[in-house]
């Protein structure tokens, strides 16, 4: 994080905090993100830093006084520079939870943000299904009133924390139109099974809700009103995706300016061969801007994240696109090394792939995109 972006005290302060834990997961990081179970030592080292109280409100025990996108952003991008698997599961304590801050009951949030915060209720959103990726009006998971109760029946698949999550931000159908629902983990007639391995290991399952009986009281805010809450989490989340490809790109890039200082071919260090050198200061102009970026992107959703939505999706489609070139040519300049199996390079190489996919892939981002810069300069001619 050598930004030259000028960043407000209790940044600095969030940046030092994460700093240390990153270091504290730094031996067994490899081994934990090639864990496609909760792997317990990440979690425990979560646990006791606190630092999930970023992810809710400070009258539930956050740290700021509402979730603020620019410090998730700063801490994934320290995080996923060191482990994934420790990105994962602080980013998903947001990424689940985001709605009960926004639109639960006040029993909702008494009850699970304070244990969120902590680290002690692992959340998940479940939206995805089978049939049902990009376009999430095409799902079929359904809710159906019989008497006092809302019976929920249907399947998600490629869940993040599916199966060791406290509960289950879900997405159905209720009528004509699409409600959410906080499922707890341990009701009844919800089951999970793991999603077939992805090439960068995640915790991730596939849920089956057969009959699960909720009722009034398990709504996260109104009938017919998920997108709405859907749409406010990825306001304040996709933007984080650009923090963590901030980190797959730093942390490649010091792989690979480790390697091309030390190692000499033709009677000099690889950074001063031309082509070598173009790849390392290509790359590091790509990290750089995409920061900038990112960072601005995310200050900017800090005061109005429902206004900031196509900004937040410029800057993840930017970063998350430079963050594969980064590694790709990070990897060409290592040569063989590069290329071994298990190590540091080939983990971020691995990593940087499925960012293009997940919380809008690229192309569905350019859609919503390309519509915003139409608007914009059309008012403006
Ligand atoms: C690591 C990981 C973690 C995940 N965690 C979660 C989670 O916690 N909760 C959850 O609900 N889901 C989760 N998902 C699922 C993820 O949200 C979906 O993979 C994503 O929404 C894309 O859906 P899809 O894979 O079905 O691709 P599809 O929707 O089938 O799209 C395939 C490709 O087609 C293109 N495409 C699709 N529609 C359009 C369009 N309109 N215009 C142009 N191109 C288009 C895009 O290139 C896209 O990549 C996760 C996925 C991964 C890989």
């Amino acid at each position: 994080m050598s930004s030259m972006f000028e960043l407000d005290s209790k940044y600095k302060e969030v940046i030092n905090d994460c700093n240390e834990l990153a270091n504290a997961v730094e031996p067994y990081s490899l081994k934990a993100d090639e864990s496609s179970v909760l792997y317990e030592p990440i979690l425990q080292a979560l646990q006791n830093s606190g630092l999930s109280s970023l992810m809710v409100p400070h009258e539930y025990g956050g740290r700021f006084h509402s979730v603020d996108p620019l410090a998730v952003c700063l801490a994934r991008e320290r995080f996923m520079r060191t482990s994934s698997h420790l990105d994962s599961l602080f980013a998903l304590q947001g990424i689940g939870s985001y709605a009960i801050s926004m639109a639960g009951s006040e029993e909702q949030k008494e009850k699970w943000l304070p244990a969120v915060s902590k680290s002690e209720a692992l959340a998940a959103l479940a939206l995805t299904e089978p049939v049902a990726g990009s376009d999430l009006k095409g799902i079929t998971t359904t809710v159906d009133r019989k008497g006092n109760e809302l019976i929920l029946n249907g399947a998600k698949s490629f869940i993040s924390n599916a199966g060791v999550a406290a509960f289950y931000t879900t997405l159905a159908r209720e009528g004509d139109g699409y409600s959410l629902f906080l499922v707890p983990g341990d009701s009844e007639g919800l089951s999970s099974t793991p999603s077939p391995e992805i090439i960068a290991p995640h915790v991730l399952g596939d849920l089956e809700f057969n009959d699960v009986v909720l009722n009034e009281s398990s709504r996260l805010g109104e009938p017919g009103a998920a997108f709405r809450h859907v749409l406010a989490t990825l306001s304040v989340f996709r933007i984080s995706v650009a923090g963590a490809a901030l980190g797959v790109m730093e942390g490649a890039l010091r792989e690979a300016v480790k390697h091309c200082s030390n190692r000499e071919q033709f009677g000099r260090p690889l950074a001063k061969h031309g082509p070598v050198a173009t790849l390392l200061a290509d790359s590091w102009a790509d990290l750089e801007s995409s920061r900038y970026l990112t960072y601005q992107t995310a200050s900017l959703a800090s005061v109005d994240p429902g206004k900031n939505l196509d900004r937040s999706s410029l800057a993840k489609l930017a970063a998350t696109e430079a963050a594969t070139r980064v590694v790709d040519r990070c990897v060409q300049t290592m040569g063989r090394w590069g290329l071994i199996r298990g190590s540091k390079i080939e983990k971020f190489y691995r990593q940087a792939r499925p960012m293009r996919v997940y919380e809008g892939a690229s192309e569905v981002l350019r859609l919503g995109i390309t519509a915003r810069l139409m608007s914009e300069y059309k008012d403006e001619s």
